[in-house]
């Protein structure tokens, strides 16, 4: 399927070394906006933010969804003093971080970098797409409770932010986010 949206675009040196290329990050500003009014759950140091991350990572739930994530491989948190937001990516040296200024040290800021993580090995999924948010509302079901992922689901709404499908269960009994995006159509 992706082969077959690949070959109206030239042939660039990018798409013959590279993976498809991934779809575009339409909806990056609405997430923020949406999830800024959100209650902090703050967390009181990296430290914290690190033993959050290692419980979520820990859990049955998570395991049933990213059971290639494992806890031993959880991104590294970063302190970023000096950065205006928190951002997830990946290290020249191999591996992940979280990068969390002060402000941003909270269970919700977490869970989206986590969330992050999770899909990142997935390059047909937009960064902050349908299956982000998806993910990012059953998570915050999980660990936040049902009234924040209520709160959360109208604030999407509010900002006019997709939220994908439930993820599917395969046969193995895995939980798969993305599924619905095989086929680029909401762009
Ligand atoms: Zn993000």
């Amino acid at each position: 399927m992706l082969t077959k949206f690949l070959t109206n675009q030239p042939l660039t040196e990018e798409l013959l070394t590279e993976e498809p290329r991934r779809p575009r990050d339409n909806q990056r500003a609405r997430v923020y906006r949406a999830e800024t009014p959100m209650p902090p759950s703050p967390l009181p140091g990296l430290d914290a933010c690190a033993a959050f991350a290692d419980r979520v990572v820990g859990t049955l739930w998570w395991h049933s969804r990213f059971p290639d994530h494992t806890i031993d491989a959880v991104p590294r948190f970063r302190p970023g003093n000096g950065a205006r937001q928190a951002f997830f990516r990946e290290e020249e040296t191999g591996g992940f971080s979280i990068t969390l200024p002060r402000r941003y040290r909270t269970k919700g800021v977490v869970l989206h970098e986590l969330a992050h993580w999770a899909l990142s090995d997935q390059a047909h999924l937009a960064h902050h797409g349908r299956a982000f948010t998806r993910l990012l509302l059953d998570a915050t079901a999980e660990f936040l409770g049902p009234e924040r992922a209520l709160a959360l689901s109208a604030s999407y709404d509010e900002h006019k932010v997709k939220v994908g499908h439930l993820p599917q269960l395969t046969v193995d009994g895995r939980l798969v986010y993305g599924w619905d995006e095989l086929v680029p159509s909401d762009r």
